[in-house]
């Protein structure tokens, strides 16, 4: 049984020292093969350097370069595209996701489980606004877009390969993870675990990479913003014929002045709506233009103890120095997804 490790690494010198210690000492104790794929997502601070190092010392450490900052969840595509193992381990690098969970999590794939994911029952090292606007994200996801996004889980699970196969299928340029794992439907199974601080460095999302990627989870799994605004349309033109009888009233009573404000204050009201309604329009218009393109979802200059080209979609992998990867356009194929049937044992 061979167990493949993904890990996204933006700016992560810090960190990627703890990682590469202790990820080895666990993953040996669970099996005699594995791989750990980090993905450099367009790192500056020197991190492809630790990883190249490493990678020259034990072939089980591969690294994958993009050429510029695509993303943590084009990171984990490409990982995905290119996992040669039986079971397939998500986490992030900064220690965040404890190496030591992947035990337990083991033991429920081998009980039958396709998909094995973490909820955070608690955070150490996060400010109280992340804390907080995590919780309403979450909250929003549920109640208001997709009710199978199951709170307070992030990016770290385990997948058989028949679950990786699955996901590989999906090959939309605005994609957040955790939606596509809730539409496929599989198995899964969630452990609860108490989520530490990151053993060094900083966080790479700022509030406004947050807000963006709160914005592709929503915007990505559902049109209901859509929807939602043109409720308020509906609600505004009720308002509307509320405002014009208040004007009659107030122009038989001589309340000019009254009903005016009242009036400017329903006219301003209204524009900003209308004006929020067609920013949403245009917004979703443009994910519709960018997905049109078909462009590739990342762009890999380099990679490092990766044998075999992966043969996904929208996928360019160019030449490394080494002459490994050949140049590779490939065009959209949307296709079904057929799974095998699930293997009780693994391995
Ligand atoms: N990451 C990435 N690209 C980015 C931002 C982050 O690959 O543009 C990686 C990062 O190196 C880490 C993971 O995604 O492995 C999660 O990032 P971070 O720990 O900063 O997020 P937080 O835990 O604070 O939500
Ligand atoms: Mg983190």
């Amino acid at each position: 049984m061979k167990i493949s490790v993904i890990s996204p690494v933006y700016n992560e010198c810090e960190v990627l020292p703890y990682l590469l210690d202790s990820l080895p000492k666990v993953l040996s104790k669970l099996t005699d093969q594995y791989e750990i794929i980090l993905v450099n997502d367009g790192s500056s601070d020197g991190s492809d350097q630790i990883i190249r190092q490493r990678a020259q010392l034990d072939s089980r450490i591969k690294l994958v370069s993009f050429s510029r900052n695509f993303g943590q969840q084009a990171a984990i595509t490409a990982g995905l595209d290119c996992v040669t193992g039986d079971i397939v381990v998500v986490m992030d690098c900064d220690m965040q996701d404890p190496p030591e969970m992947l035990s337990a999590m083991l033991d429920k794939i081998h009980q039958g489980y396709d998909i094995v994911s973490c909820r955070r029952t608690g955070r150490d090292g996060e400010s109280i606004f992340k804390r907080w606007s995590s919780t309403a994200f979450y909250q929003v996801m549920r109640y208001g877009i997709d009710k199978r996004i199951e709170p307070e889980v992030g990016d770290f699970r385990m997948y058989t390969r028949r679950a990786v196969d699955a996901l590989r299928a999906f090959r939309e340029q605005h994609r957040f993870m955790r939606g596509v794992v809730a539409w496929l439907g599989l198995k899964e199974a969630i452990l609860p675990f108490h989520r530490p601080a990151r053993a060094a460095g900083q966080t790479k999302y700022p509030v406004s990479k947050l807000v963006k990627l709160a914005w592709t989870a929503i915007s990505s799994s559902s049109p209901a913003p859509l929807k939602i605004s043109s409720y308020l349309g509906f609600g505004m033109v009720v308002g509307s014929a509320i405002a014009a009888s208040l004007c009659v009233l107030g122009l038989i009573g001589h309340w000019t002045i009254a009903t005016s404000l009242a009036w400017i204050a329903f006219m301003l009201g209204l524009s900003g709506i209308q004006m929020c309604a067609i920013g949403l329009l245009g917004d979703y218009v443009g994910r519709v233009f960018e997905e049109s393109k078909g462009r590739p979802l990342y762009v890999v200059n380099e990679v490092c103890n990766i044998d075999r080209t992966p043969e996904q979609p929208r996928a360019l992998w160019l030449d490394s120095s080494d002459g490994q990867t050949p140049v590779r356009v490939e065009p959209r194929i949307y296709g079904p997804i057929v799974l095998p049937n699930p293997s009780r044992k693994v391995g």
